[in-house]
């Protein structure tokens, strides 16, 4: 009898001689047992030490109160493997690549944090305009990737977001905060109630839109909020 995974396995064969998958960064060929992103591309991404964690959960989020935890297994690096991963999954329609990179976040999650007791994945909620503009919600397929390696529930429905926020790429810190306030509102109180809820979102800079949502969260009767990400940056 042939296993399922070996049948899997033919099927990635057979659809890589048809349609061949390509390395979302380096775009070479990727082998049957490649998923996403080649070896190589992958090995360079850096990966966010313990240290660096530390020093990035005191400055974005530790006098808030509002995130009790927050991890990231990788340094954003502009025009690197990373950002172009990250890339083709917000602009070009590539949502598998948000999903492995969930599962990957998910499994350092497993092996780094595991005292971690997840209830429920919320991805950051975009504003319907700008999902309209771009068809989806990259965090989301983030929070499925992960919800499948976790076993936890993930859901898009419960926050929703109020406010248009125009790209914040060239505000300043006070100007990000002011824009991103009160931006979000609960659907359904009931379901993170007594909850643990992890955010997700897929690069963290100043922690601002995190530590709202959550904030509004934890008013809903949440009991604990963790964050995470892909990546942080500067
Ligand atoms: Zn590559």
């Amino acid at each position: 009898m042939i296993a399922l995974g070996e049948i899997k396995t033919y099927a990635t064969k057979l659809f890589d001689l048809i349609l061949p998958r390509f390395c979302c960064s380096c775009k070479t060929k990727l082998l049957t047992n490649e998923d996403t992103i080649c070896p190589i591309c992958f090995s360079k991404i850096q990966l966010a030490s313990d240290e660096r964690l530390k020093i990035e959960f005191e400055r974005k989020f530790q006098n808030k109160n509002i995130i009790s935890e927050f991890f990231a297994p990788f340094v954003f690096e502009k025009d690197k493997e990373l950002q172009h991963a990250i890339h083709s999954i917000k602009y070009q329609n590539k949502f598998q690549v948000g999903i492995f990179l969930g599962k990957v976040l998910a499994a350092n999650i497993q092996s780094t944090r595991s005292d971690w007791k997840i209830d429920l994945i919320i991805p950051i909620p975009l504003h319907q305009l700008k999902k309209a503009e771009r068809g989806y919600n990259q965090s989301y397929y983030i929070a499925k990737g992960m919800s499948k390696v976790l076993n936890v529930p993930c859901s898009d429905q419960i926050v929703k977001r109020k406010k248009y926020t125009e790209s914040q790429t060239t505000m300043t810190l006070t100007e990000r905060q002011e824009n991103i306030s009160k931006a979000f509102r609960i659907k359904n109180k009931n379901a993170v109630k007594e909850k643990t809820v992890l955010l997700i979102d897929d690069v963290i800079t100043t922690g601002a839109t995190i530590s709202e949502c959550g904030s509004i969260l934890l008013e809903s009767g949440a009991k604990k909020i963790f964050a995470a990400s892909i990546a942080i940056a500067d």
